[in-house]
């Protein structure tokens, strides 16, 4: 099922709050009152890259709660796409014979840098040629077939390093579009990282357009992120920067724990933008990070000094801003002008990108933005007796 007919299919059943894969809860979602969940985080799930692959490995996958995708090693390169960014890529040395194989490892890569990706290999006379092909690809890990118990610690393990980097994004905008025209690069790289996305969404921009049309949007948008979607329904126009807009936001802030905050700017002519900025920095005082992304009715007095290089999401985020079509007579939605604005603030980064998306660091932990690179992780050490360890470096920056 696409993004889309996903999301469509919980705009039906939106009536009941649906439930977000256990793997990904935290313990206890405490949302506040008015706020309801239009759509949960997406399963987090595993390439399986094989002609055949037996059942009891796909269950040890599965017993992670992770949701295996098994793909023939001669699928068209664009099935990595579709399928989205994944948490594991696993591949067996078929994948690896043959260049439609190779290709498509690189495109799962491509789309999911930071996902290890682990061989299933046997001992054999061609296993070095095989390693050698495997490093090429970005392989981190090698275990042969048989041994599943290896291979469970080794997903243990990565799994555990990955919950260590991964960040807990909230996005908060006052109505329907607001996140997505100002951060959705940035937060299609933190799906491509890994990263955990809840966009909370204050009105449901009953002012601007229907709302029931203007949420689905949003819906449908969220799923195309790869986002929770949070939607409350206070007066479109009429948002209010006190005590229940505070209280609201950090409710959620409560359940969700971020690690980073984007909102709008404080430098923004609407006023449910400005009073959406002051609730939150009120609502999200132990959050490390927080960053005010620019909206189309900021004033010249947004100053952003960190720029977030989108050149590999440009074209989605376009994509997904067409989402938007109530919106469609908007001229800041005329994909030209998001490329334009992009390749505009990409000056600042030049020549290291050619796209890029500003924002206002209103807090920053100095230590908080250092992750592991996912070429170090490899090396790291653990509790790996049964299983070849690759150092060779993975394929594909940090997005
Ligand atoms: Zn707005």
């Amino acid at each position: 099922m696409t993004n889309v007919l996903r999301a469509k299919a919980a705009v039906d059943a939106t009536s009941s709050i649906s439930r977000p894969p256990s793997s990904a809860l935290p313990a206890v979602l405490n949302l506040p009152l008015g706020v309801e969940t239009f759509l949960d985080w997406p399963d987090r799930t595993v390439a399986v890259i094989a002609d055949r692959i037996p059942q009891q490995t796909i269950a040890a996958v599965e017993r992670f709660g992770l949701v295996a995708r098994v793909l023939s090693p001669d699928a068209a390169p664009e099935s990595a796409h579709e399928a989205g960014p994944c948490t594991f890529v696993l591949i067996t040395t078929e994948a690896l014979r043959h260049d439609p194989g190779r290709d498509l490892i690189r495109a799962f890569r491509s789309g999911s840098p930071y996902a290890p990706v682990i061989l299933l290999a046997r001992a054999a006379a061609d296993r070095e040629l095989t390693l050698v092909e495997a490093m090429r690809v970005g392989a981190t890990d090698v275990i042969d077939p048989t041994n599943l118990t290896g291979l469970s610690e080794v997903m243990a393990y990565q799994l555990t390093i990955a919950g260590k980097q991964r960040e807990r994004v909230l996005a908060i905008g006052a109505h329907p579009d607001d996140i997505e025209i100002g951060s959705a690069g940035a937060l299609l790289n933190h799906r491509r990282r890994g990263d955990r996305i809840s966009l909370l969404t204050l009105s449901r921009g009953s002012i601007g357009g229907r709302s029931l049309v203007r949420s689905q949007e949003s819906l449908a948008a969220a799923a195309d992120i790869g986002a929770q979607l949070l939607m409350a329904d206070l007066l479109d126009t009429r948002i209010e920067e006190g005590i229940e807009t505070i209280r609201l936001i950090e409710s959620v802030v409560a359940a969700l724990d971020p690690t980073i905050v984007y909102v709008h700017s404080r430098h923004d002519n609407h006023q449910d933008h400005r009073a959406v900025h002051v609730a939150t920095l009120s609502a999200t005082r132990g959050v490390p990070q927080i960053y005010a992304y620019q909206s189309p009715s900021a004033t010249n007095e947004f100053t952003p000094t960190r720029f977030v290089p989108i050149d590999d999401v440009v074209a989605e985020k376009v994509q997904l801003l067409g989402l938007f079509g109530s919106q469609s007579e908007r001229s800041y939605l005329e994909p030209d002008l998001i490329v334009a604005g992009a390749r505009y603030w990409a000056r600042h980064l030049a020549p290291r990108c050619r796209y890029a998306e500003p924002f206002e660091v209103l807090r920053s932990a100095a230590d908080a933005t250092s992750r592991t690179d996912p070429n170090t992780r490899v090396t790291a050490t653990g509790p790996m007796a049964s299983v070849t360890r690759l150092t060779a470096g993975a394929e594909g920056g940090r997005p």
